[in-house]
């Protein structure tokens, strides 16, 4: 009906197969590639959002930008059942152990993005109050600049994890770097 109206809607995004060999009715690939693009492909992102960041979250959930493309419509509230934590918005040190707790409940593998100028750097708020980017409590993957990002950014930032998550080796979280990563951390 719309494209009788002259209006172009963009087309649904499909999913691209991984590498591999097909031929009549078979399809072979590898393993780790397979689960990369089952995990890139649903995730379920906790919403840790704190102030006006998250209100820009919300835009990005709904109708117009509408996440759900990305198999993301199933926010979480439960970091055991999550894989992508989000983090939005202004961080008192008061908080930081209850984020750190939060990423230290979520079961590997786990993604953590940090959206807009307050959770990567205390933004505005260069004060005694507040953490100077949440860096500084629990390992980053993604960084989203802007106060406030726009939708697009944020986007942007989940299809950088999702690069992540599609291509990580499946034994990364066992590679010594990511060990040493989380010690740094004092992390288990
Ligand atoms: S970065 Fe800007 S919009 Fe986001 S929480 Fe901080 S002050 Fe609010």
């Amino acid at each position: 009906m719309s494209e009788q109206r002259g209006i172009e809607r963009p087309r649904p995004t499909i999913v691209k197969a991984p590498e591999g060999h097909s031929g009549e009715g078979f399809f072979a690939t590898r393993v780790d590639q397979a689960i990369g693009l089952a995990r890139a492909n649903s995730l379920w992102p906790l919403p840790f959002a704190t102030s006006c960041c998250g209100i820009e979250f919300m835009s990005t959930m709904s109708s117009h930008y509408d996440l759900s493309r990305f198999g993301m419509e199933r926010l979480s509230f439960s970091p055991r059942q999550s894989d992508l934590l989000m983090v939005m918005g202004t961080i008192a040190k008061k908080m930081a152990p209850v984020l750190r707790d939060v990423y230290m409940q979520m079961a590997e593998p786990k993604w953590v993005l940090s959206m807009g100028a307050c959770a990567c750097t205390g933004g505005i708020f260069d004060s005694y109050s507040v953490l100077q980017g949440i860096d500084r409590v629990i390992p980053v993957d993604v960084y989203i600049p802007g106060c406030p990002p726009r939708p697009e950014q944020v986007i942007d930032g989940i299809l950088r994890i999702q690069e992540l998550a599609r291509n990580e080796s499946l034994r990364r979280r066992y590679s010594k770097e990511y060990q040493d990563l989380l010690t740094k951390y004092a992390i288990d």
